[in-house]
């Protein structure tokens, strides 16, 4: 399943997420995604593994053209200047000549709208193919139209039936903004929720897959991360079944704006 991004892109909806892992485990969790048939990977420089990615990769021999890596401006990193330096790291570090999408990982006051200019010009100057943020909740959306010359592509938020963003979903579908779900999981803190359980039985699969599932075909991207090759597959396996319209409403009905993750808007 792709997405066309509002610059024309092609992107996978559903990849690897890879916050956490390190070392052998980065590399072993990535090759065997793409060879389960991933594409799509989110990195960022602040999980300090996209040498190892940028290794995955290389070894898993996939044409690069049939990627889609995504990596994040580290908050040290921020600012016009300091970002633009960044950028050059991080894909000396995945040992590429772009990456696909670059975004900005928190939106810190101070140095959010400088982090912004620097990826517009990183993208003007053809460098990037895709440029967005990560964690802009709608204020910060706002503030970024004053000043903004292009709109992201593509918004990464903690999102999941149980932090159902309908406001900002349907903001970002207006604003022709992807959304992509990070922690889409709630790294397993939901799994025994008998109500969740109940629609996941009904179609034979896992409390993952249905919220997997779920996210694509509301629209969302979703990221899901595991450095377990049976979880990796099973987090894969979400092609060959769909959700009702009615349990695709009680899913949305789960909500109870449950954050695993540090609410963005204390830096507004
Ligand atoms: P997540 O994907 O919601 O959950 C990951 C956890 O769930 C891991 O502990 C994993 O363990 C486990 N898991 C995965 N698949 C499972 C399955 N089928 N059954 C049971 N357990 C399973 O959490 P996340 O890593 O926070 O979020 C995903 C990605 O979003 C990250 O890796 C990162 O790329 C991105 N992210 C971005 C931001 C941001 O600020 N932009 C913040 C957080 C995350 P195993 O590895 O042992 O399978």
């Amino acid at each position: 399943m792709q997405t066309t991004l509002s610059n024309g892109i092609s992107m996978p909806l559903l990849g690897l997420g890879v916050y956490d892992m390190n070392a052998q485990e980065a590399i072993n969790a990535t090759r065997f995604a793409l060879e389960t048939g991933y594409r799509l990977i989110d990195t960022a420089a602040m999980y300090n593994n996209e040498t190892e990615i940028g290794q995955a990769i290389i070894e898993s021999q996939i044409p690069r053209n049939e990627l889609f890596i995504t990596t994040k401006v580290d908050d040290a990193d921020q600012g016009f200047e300091k970002t633009l330096k960044a950028y050059n790291e991080s894909l000396k570090k995945l040992k590429l000549d772009y990456v696909d999408l670059y975004l900005v990982h928190w939106p810190l006051k101070a140095t959010r709208k400088g982090t912004w200019l620097a990826l517009e010009k990183l993208y003007a100057e053809g460098q990037v193919r895709a440029i967005g943020v990560a964690n802009y909740l709608e204020p910060f959306l706002d503030e970024l139209k004053e000043y903004a010359t292009i709109l992201p592509a593509l918004n990464q938020v903690e999102f999941s039936p149980y932090l159902y963003l309908e406001t900002l979903l349907n903001r970002c579908k207006s604003d022709g903004i992807q959304l992509q779900a990070f922690s889409p999981l709630l790294r397993g803190l939901k799994f025994n929720d008998p109500k969740l359980i109940e629609i996941a039985n009904k179609y034979g699969k896992s409390p993952a897959q249905i919220i997997i599932r779920w996210a694509l075909q509301i629209g969302i991207s979703t990221i899901p991360k595991s450095s377990n090759p049976v979880r990796i597959k099973e987090n894969f396996d979400v092609f060959n079944f769909e959700i009702s319209t009615e349990d695709i409403l009680k899913m949305n009905s789960l909500n109870e704006n449950l954050r695993i993750v540090d609410d963005p808007i204390s830096l507004l």
